[in-house]
């Protein structure tokens, strides 16, 4: 079974330009580049990586599907497979919970990103008739799995138990700042056990899929590509190379050859003159301006908080007069990467996430039900602001449920 990129990507793009970029994605992928269809077919017979995973980042496309969520996670099931769909829709009975009725002790809305959320406590009776139907979650890891160094308490727990019950678990975080090599061994480190670099989407690696996409997947190979100005750290960087691109300042330009593409992301050594340089690529309106996340800051441990990619991001669009095309959540973009992948069945699969603006928003955007947690970054009087106001886009941000911390799902899943 073959898929094909999908390519029906709402990028995110701040003020009165958002939404616009699903035409510019649609044209970028033509054939592969022969040095494209010589990695892929190296990757595809076990040189440099034997793993199905290593194929499907050297090949444009077509990528094989792997069985759902992969073997490490839970027996794979059948795409599409039968069963109710994630808060009862279509269930006989199932109308006056997705209405809010009595007689529901918990969860709000319906499954899927589609229905009014009204961000209700998720426990109780409640907990297994959301988790029952769903074939697995999808979680953000920052503030959800982990703060700092230390996991959430009961987190490993929690994917343990989900891997007994035969769900599967896959990770979407918009840290930029690491490789998703690196945030396997940080799952390691902190004890989640048995979760693969493959099982990770980052907004790192999201990004990287996607410049490929744009530079290589025109019928020239990677020394004709241009390259890549990179505004951000060693993890982001060596996503981008491992994409098969080529980074402005490493190696030996070719003559005349142009950087095609600024991408922005976690970058703490940020500085005037990378800034001025990026502007300098930017000037040229061939060169794409690519921001991993919208993030705006981050939390410290300590309470203060430091700049996120949203800040340099917003530095780079004043300065150069562009906008940014936003790859991270809440753009459906890793979701589509996702899927790509893996193949999920929104109205089955959930999404958890502490922050509102993207994670929660994701979830709406890619129609999946959601789940805030409450160990990050936003607090549920929030989330009850935004249910009270009279905004469209506010309520898009209302989580279906909440939980003080993911360790809460636990008594939803069977023993
Ligand atoms: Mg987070």
């Amino acid at each position: 079974m073959y898929r094909w990129i999908y390519l029906e990507c709402m990028f995110y793009v701040p003020g009165p330009a958002a939404g616009r970029g699903r035409a510019e994605m649609a044209a970028a992928l033509p054939q592969a580049p022969p040095a494209s269809r010589r990695r892929c077919a190296a990757a595809r017979a076990g040189h440099g990586g034997s793993s199905q995973w290593a194929a499907a980042r050297a090949c444009p496309r077509p990528l094989p599907a792997p069985s759902l969520w992969g073997p490490a996670l839970g027996p794979a099931l059948p795409l599409g497979a039968s069963g109710p769909p994630i808060g009862g829709r279509g269930r006989p009975g199932g109308g006056d919970w997705l209405r809010g009725g009595a007689g529901r002790p918990a969860g709000c809305g319906g499954g899927g990103g589609g229905s009014m959320a009204s961000c209700r406590r998720l426990s109780g009776a409640g907990l297994r008739e959301v988790l029952g139907p769903a074939q697995g979650l999808l979680f953000d890891c920052d503030g959800v799995l982990w703060a700092g160094e230390r996991a959430v308490p009961g987190a490993p727990e929690l994917l343990e138990r989900l891997r007994r019950s035969g769900k599967a678990a896959l990770f979407v975080s918009n840290n930029s700042r690491r490789s998703v090599a690196e945030l396997e061994r940080r799952f390691s480190r902190l004890g989640f056990r048995g979760v693969r670099a493959e099982h990770v989407f980052s907004s790192a690696l999201c990004s990287a899929l996607f410049l490929r996409q744009r530079l290589l997947g025109g019928g020239g190979n990677g020394s004709g590509a241009g390259r890549v100005f990179v505004l951000g750290g060693e993890g982001l960087r060596g996503e981008v190379r491992d994409a098969g691109l080529r980074l402005a300042g490493e190696g030996e330009p070719a003559p005349g050859e142009p950087v095609r593409a600024v991408l922005v992301g976690y970058d703490d050594q940020f500085t005037f003159a990378k800034l001025a340089q990026a502007c300098g690529y930017l000037r040229d309106p061939q060169c794409l301006l690519v921001a991993t996340d919208p993030d705006p800051w981050h939390p410290l441990s300590d309470g203060q908080r430091t700049p996120g990619t949203g800040s340099l991001t917003a530095a780079v669009e004043t300065a150069s007069g562009r906008k940014a095309l936003v790859v991270g959540k809440p753009n459906t973009y890793m979701f589509d990467c996702i899927v790509e992948r893996f193949g999920v069945d929104p109205s089955r699969t959930l999404m958890v996430g502490d922050r509102l603006e993207t994670d929660i928003l994701f979830g709406k955007n890619c129609g999946l039900a959601t789940i805030l947690t409450l160990t990050g970054v936003s607090r549920l009087e929030e989330a009850q602001a935004y249910m009270a106001s009279d905004s469209a886009a506010a309520k898009d941000l209302v989580p279906n449920y909440y939980v003080d911390s993911i360790a809460d799902l636990i008594p939803g899943l069977d023993e």
